[in-house]
Protein backbone atom coordinates (compact mmCIF):
# COMPACT_ATOMS: atom_id res chain seq x y z
CA UNK A 1 0.00 0.00 0.00
CA UNK A 2 1.69 3.22 -0.69
CA UNK A 3 1.54 5.80 1.63
CA UNK A 4 -2.15 7.72 1.69
CA UNK A 5 -2.01 7.94 5.28
CA UNK A 6 -3.25 11.92 4.48
CA UNK A 7 -6.21 10.75 2.86
CA UNK A 8 -7.20 8.25 5.39
CA UNK A 9 -6.20 6.69 8.58
CA UNK A 10 -4.53 3.02 7.63
CA UNK A 11 -6.25 1.44 10.51
CA UNK A 12 -9.32 3.08 9.73
CA UNK A 13 -9.27 1.85 6.17
CA UNK A 14 -8.64 -1.91 7.47
CA UNK A 15 -11.36 -1.44 9.81
CA UNK A 16 -13.77 -0.31 6.63
CA UNK A 17 -12.15 -2.83 4.79
CA UNK A 18 -12.96 -5.17 6.93
CA UNK A 19 -16.63 -4.46 7.21
CA UNK A 20 -16.81 -4.84 3.70
CA UNK A 21 -15.17 -8.15 3.67
CA UNK A 22 -18.08 -9.26 6.76
CA UNK A 23 -21.09 -8.37 4.82
CA UNK A 24 -19.54 -9.38 1.61
CA UNK A 25 -20.60 -13.13 2.47
CA UNK A 26 -24.26 -11.94 2.53
CA UNK A 27 -24.23 -10.83 -1.31
CA UNK A 28 -26.80 -12.72 -3.86
CA UNK A 29 -24.74 -13.63 -6.84
CA UNK A 30 -25.67 -16.53 -8.10
CA UNK A 31 -24.72 -15.89 -12.02
CA UNK A 32 -21.21 -14.01 -11.82
CA UNK A 33 -20.15 -15.32 -8.19
CA UNK A 34 -18.97 -11.66 -7.51
CA UNK A 35 -19.25 -11.29 -3.89
CA UNK A 36 -19.12 -7.39 -3.08
CA UNK A 37 -19.31 -5.86 0.21
CA UNK A 38 -19.44 -2.20 1.26
CA UNK A 39 -19.09 -0.22 4.10
CA UNK A 40 -19.66 3.54 4.05
CA UNK A 41 -18.27 6.25 6.72
CA UNK A 42 -20.68 8.84 7.77
CA UNK A 43 -19.68 11.90 8.96
CA UNK A 44 -21.26 11.04 12.23
CA UNK A 45 -18.84 8.17 12.74
CA UNK A 46 -21.77 5.31 11.60
CA UNK A 47 -20.80 2.89 9.13
CA UNK A 48 -23.44 1.09 7.03
CA UNK A 49 -22.75 -1.76 5.09
CA UNK A 50 -24.26 -3.80 1.84
CA UNK A 51 -23.37 -6.82 -0.46
CA UNK A 52 -24.41 -7.06 -3.79
CA UNK A 53 -27.90 -8.49 -4.94
CA UNK A 54 -28.10 -10.13 -8.25
CA UNK A 55 -30.84 -11.05 -10.01
CA UNK A 56 -31.79 -13.80 -12.85
CA UNK A 57 -33.00 -10.38 -15.18
CA UNK A 58 -28.74 -9.03 -14.87
CA UNK A 59 -30.06 -5.73 -15.28
CA UNK A 60 -31.82 -5.15 -12.31
CA UNK A 61 -28.67 -6.58 -10.45
CA UNK A 62 -27.90 -3.94 -7.91
CA UNK A 63 -24.30 -3.24 -6.48
CA UNK A 64 -22.96 -3.48 -2.96
CA UNK A 65 -21.82 0.39 -2.72
CA UNK A 66 -25.72 1.36 -3.59
CA UNK A 67 -27.27 -1.03 -1.53
CA UNK A 68 -25.42 0.27 1.51
CA UNK A 69 -26.16 3.75 0.70
CA UNK A 70 -29.80 3.08 0.33
CA UNK A 71 -29.75 0.99 3.38
CA UNK A 72 -28.74 4.09 5.53
CA UNK A 73 -30.80 6.39 4.00
CA UNK A 74 -33.46 4.23 4.70
CA UNK A 75 -32.68 3.36 8.05
CA UNK A 76 -31.16 7.16 9.20
CA UNK A 77 -32.16 9.86 6.39
CA UNK A 78 -30.67 11.64 4.02
CA UNK A 79 -29.22 14.25 6.61
CA UNK A 80 -25.43 12.71 7.00
CA UNK A 81 -22.60 12.63 4.48
CA UNK A 82 -20.73 9.84 3.60
CA UNK A 83 -16.27 10.48 4.63
CA UNK A 84 -15.32 7.05 3.68
CA UNK A 85 -16.68 3.92 1.53
CA UNK A 86 -14.64 0.94 1.35
CA UNK A 87 -15.27 -1.83 -1.62
CA UNK A 88 -13.85 -5.05 -1.28
CA UNK A 89 -14.64 -8.78 -2.37
CA UNK A 90 -14.19 -12.23 -1.69
CA UNK A 91 -12.87 -13.29 -5.42
CA UNK A 92 -9.27 -11.39 -4.53
CA UNK A 93 -10.07 -9.23 -7.42
CA UNK A 94 -9.39 -5.29 -8.01
CA UNK A 95 -12.89 -3.93 -7.43
CA UNK A 96 -13.03 0.24 -8.26
CA UNK A 97 -17.24 1.28 -7.43
CA UNK A 98 -18.49 1.17 -11.07
CA UNK A 99 -19.85 4.73 -12.56
CA UNK A 100 -23.35 3.77 -11.97
CA UNK A 101 -22.56 3.98 -8.10
CA UNK A 102 -19.99 6.92 -8.06
CA UNK A 103 -22.61 8.94 -9.52
CA UNK A 104 -24.83 7.73 -6.98
CA UNK A 105 -23.00 7.98 -3.93
CA UNK A 106 -21.90 11.52 -5.31
CA UNK A 107 -25.18 12.98 -3.92
CA UNK A 108 -24.17 11.77 -0.57
CA UNK A 109 -20.46 12.61 -0.07
CA UNK A 110 -18.32 15.35 1.54
CA UNK A 111 -16.35 17.34 -0.68
CA UNK A 112 -13.24 15.51 0.74
CA UNK A 113 -14.56 11.58 1.06
CA UNK A 114 -12.38 8.91 0.53
CA UNK A 115 -12.76 5.57 -1.23
CA UNK A 116 -10.69 2.35 -0.49
CA UNK A 117 -11.00 -0.54 -2.75
CA UNK A 118 -8.36 -3.47 -4.01
CA UNK A 119 -6.41 -2.47 -7.19
CA UNK A 120 -4.90 -4.57 -9.28
CA UNK A 121 -1.37 -3.59 -7.58
CA UNK A 122 -3.00 -3.15 -3.92
CA UNK A 123 -4.94 -1.72 -2.12
CA UNK A 124 -5.87 2.30 -3.59
CA UNK A 125 -7.02 4.69 -1.53
CA UNK A 126 -8.67 7.57 -3.96
CA UNK A 127 -10.01 10.56 -3.32
CA UNK A 128 -14.18 10.61 -4.42
CA UNK A 129 -13.28 13.22 -6.65
CA UNK A 130 -10.45 11.51 -8.40
CA UNK A 131 -12.86 8.61 -9.16
CA UNK A 132 -15.38 11.04 -10.18
CA UNK A 133 -14.31 14.41 -11.43
CA UNK A 134 -17.42 15.34 -13.55
CA UNK A 135 -20.58 13.89 -11.90
CA UNK A 136 -23.82 15.21 -13.23
CA UNK A 137 -25.82 17.67 -10.90
CA UNK A 138 -29.07 19.17 -11.92
CA UNK A 139 -28.67 22.87 -12.90
CA UNK A 140 -32.25 24.76 -13.96
CA UNK A 141 -32.27 28.31 -15.25
ZN1 LIG B 1 -21.85 -0.27 -8.73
Amino acid sequence: MSDTSHLLDPTLAQQLLGAAREVAAHAYAPYSRFRVGAALLFDDGHITTGCNVENVSFGLTSCAERNALFRAVSERGAAHRIVAIAVTNLNDAASPPCGACRQVMSEFVTPSAVIVFPGDAGIEIRSFAELLPFSFHLETK
